[in-house]
Order: C-alpha cells, then structure tokens, then sequence
C-alpha cells in the first residue's frame, strides 16, 4: 500500500477551522410540524451548532432537524452543544462533531444507498442520522449492554434496517465490506488495519480520532485502489477505541 499525504487538498476539510457566524434568514429552514414537545430544541440545536457553523448541506440538515437526539440519551439537556454521558462510561458526541465527521466521510455518490459502517454504536444516535440519510449501516459495540439498548433505541424510532453487531469493532466487519465510508467514534493510536482494508477501494472515506488516549486529531483517510491518503482536521477528545487495533482496556 502506497501512502501519500495530501495537506488540505480536499474542500471540505479546508473548511474544518472555519467557525463562520451566520444567521439562517426567517423561513430559511421549515421548523418541523409535529406535536414532539423536543421539536423546537432539536431545530434551535440545528440552526445555532450546525448553520452558524457553516453546515447547510440541505439532506444533512434535514438528517439534524428529523433524529430525535432525546430519545437516545438520558439528559435534561439533550440538544445542548456538548457530549453527553450514557452508559457504561462513555459518551454520545456532541452534535457538531457528529456533523463534521459526516460531512468530511461523505460517500463519492452521496449518502443514499451507500455502505457505511460505524465503529462504536453508544447510544445508536450516529448511525441513526446515517441511516436517516438513506445509508445501509452496521454499526459495532464492544459492550453488549449498550448495543442491546442502542437497538431498542434505533427500533422504536423507526431505524430497525441498522444492523448493530457486538463485537471488537477495531477488526471491522468483512461480511459487509467493502464500505463506501466508516466512521469510528471512539479514538484510536493508530487507524485499525482491518478498516482500512475493508474501505472501498472506489474512493472510500474513512474518519477516525487518531492520537494518545486524552487527545486526538480527526483523521481522515480516502482510498483509490490501493494508494491511501490522509489528513488531519480537528482536535477532539473522544473515549478510547479498546481492542486488538486499539488501546488497551
Ligand atoms: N456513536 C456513538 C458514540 C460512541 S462513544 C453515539 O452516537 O452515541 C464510543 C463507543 O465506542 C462507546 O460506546 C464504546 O464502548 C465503543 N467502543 C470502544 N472501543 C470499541 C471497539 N473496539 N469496538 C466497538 N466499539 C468500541
């Protein structure tokens, strides 16, 4: 495998430290029309943390303003701008970030249709936005409690098609590969060589916090063929990847 490393080559990653202010004119974005007592929360959420930010990608924002992010984690506050806490000491993201990892893994035909696998399911919110924006995913947990609850999560909210495996998410999934894009959020040393052999070879995405255990860069890598190039985005502390390819537990 040949490696090359291409410094910000790609578009939507040169915009990663851009934090530019704009407001979304009146009208601009339809507030969904629904008895959800949350709705208004979840499109205030998607106005000030994703348009602000400069994320207005029509089906993504559509992704934001439908999941219902209450229902996935146990919080007063489930629409604030931070990552929550849920079981087993670990943490759903903060729905920025979950934005821009989606953004900078967006499959070469879009989102409709594509293969994606996730690499740590938590409260299955992730994988409930991808399957909301038309992708067939499978999505891996390491604790079998936490897939349990994620599954009942993503069925009663209409995402049954998402198939949740429990597993060492840092080997992947070859039964489902190759993957037009895969996700992992929870942060790794290094980016798990299973993963990588399992992106299509087609101009697949792969996005990953890759540092030390209490800091990391994003880090995405794309494929052609067999020549891989990556680069790095954001500083972000997610929990620890744990497994073969990972940190230890
Ligand atoms: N995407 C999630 C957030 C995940 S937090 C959400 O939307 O809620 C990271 C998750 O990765 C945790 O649930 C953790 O248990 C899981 N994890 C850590 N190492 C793993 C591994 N090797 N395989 C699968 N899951 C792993």
């Amino acid at each position: 495998m040949r490696w090359r490393n291409l410094r910000r080559s790609r578009s939507s990653f040169g915009r990663w430290g851009v934090r530019e202010r704009r407001s979304p004119e009146p009208g601009e974005f339809s507030v969904p029309a629904d008895n959800d007592p949350w709705a208004a929360e979840r499109s205030r959420m998607v106005d000030e943390q994703l348009i602000a930010r400069g994320i207005d990608d029509p089906e993504l924002v559509r992704a934001f303003r439908t999941v219902p992010r209450h229902a996935f984690v146990d919080s007063d506050d489930p629409y604030s701008d931070r990552a929550l806490a849920i079981d087993a000491g670990q943490t759903i993201s903060q729905p920025y970030v979950v934005a821009e990892m989606i953004r900078a893994a967006w499959p070469v035909a879009g989102w409709r249709g594509a293969r994606v696998l996730e690499i740590g399911t938590g409260s299955g919110y992730s994988a409930a936005i991808l399957a909301e924006l038309g992708a067939t995913v499978t999505t891996v947990e390491r604790y079998p409690e936490l897939a349990a609850a994620a599954v009942e999560r993503l069925r009663t909210n209409g995402y049954s098609a998402v198939q949740v495996v429990v597993g060492d998410g840092t080997l992947g999934w070859p039964a489902g590969a190759p993957y037009d894009a895969i996700l992992v959020t929870a942060a790794g040393p290094i980016i798990p060589p299973p993963l990588q052999r399992q992106l299509s070879p087609e101009g697949g995405n792969l996005i990953m916090p890759v540092g030390a255990r209490e800091h990391q860069f994003l880090t995405v890598l794309e494929r052609h063929g067999n020549t891989f190039s990556s680069q790095r985005g954001d500083p972000v502390v997610f929990v620890p990847l744990v497994g073969e390819h990972g940190f230890e537990g």
